[in-house]
């Protein structure tokens, strides 16, 4: 299945929430680039430029590393993807690389999110640098900054801002979104796959309509 949705629609909490229910894998390209960039690899020191800009990386950097993860994975198994595709060329790309396996896309969710709301989640938006699991904190603090220590709740890791949740590349990645990636709910739209969902709600409620959208 396909995690759609702009960002700061909560795509990445779902798949966590998915991954430990159905135990079946979930591939962040988001996570894939981040993780080079860790590891200063050529490809993460190439996609850092476009990352911090919030524009999308090329696509001849982004899908041959989506789709090695997403062959690695065996016929039998499933698959949760999250931030790929994010353009049309991808999704076609994917739906050919799958073909050669004989499989498909199943079901794309798409989690809908009004952008006032985006902008809101993703000014409190902290990731663990360990595990990558994404928290929601106030800004209570005087200097508005968070009023509570920066430590994952899953892991114990040091949580931080992405560069790219910045108010300066949040705006730049809702337009990119808008403008590059809403195209793709066309592209599964005429494939009859997509299931729609109101994203506004308890990280449960939303949990439990993705669950319902899959047949679960
Ligand atoms: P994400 O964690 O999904 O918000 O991704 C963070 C950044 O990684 C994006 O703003 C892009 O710069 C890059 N990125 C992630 N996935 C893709 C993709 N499918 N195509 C192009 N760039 C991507």
């Amino acid at each position: 299945m396909v995690l759609f949705g702009p960002p700061g629609a909560g795509k990445g909490t779902q798949a966590q929430l998915l991954t430990e229910r159905l135990k079946i894998s979930h591939i962040s390209s988001g996570d894939l680039f981040r993780h080079h960039l860790q590891a200063e690899t050529p490809l993460g020191l190439k996609a850092a430029d476009y990352m911090n800009r919030g524009v999308l990386v090329p696509d001849e950097l982004t899908i041959d590393i989506a789709l090695e993860k997403v062959m690695s994975i065996s016929s039998d198994e499933g698959f949760i993807l999250d931030g790929f595709p994010r353009n049309r060329l991808q999704a076609k790309a994917l739906e050919e690389a799958l073909q050669t396996r004989a499989r498909d896309v199943d079901k794309v969710v798409y989690i809908d999110v009004p952008e006032d709301e985006l902008l809101r989640r993703l000014a409190g938006r902290f990731v663990c640098r360990q595990c990558q699991a994404p928290h929601s904190l106030a800004r209570g603090g005087t200097d508005g900054s968070p009023d509570r220590e920066l430590i994952c709740e899953r892991c114990g890791g040091e949580l931080y801002q992405r560069t790219d949740d910045r108010p300066e590349a949040v705006q730049t990645r809702i337009e990119v979104y808008k403008s590059e990636t809403v195209p793709v709910l066309d592209f599964y739209r005429e494939r009859d796959i997509l299931a729609n969902i109101p994203g506004v709600d308890t990280v449960e409620h939303i949990n439990q309509r993705v669950l319902e959208a899959l047949g679960l």
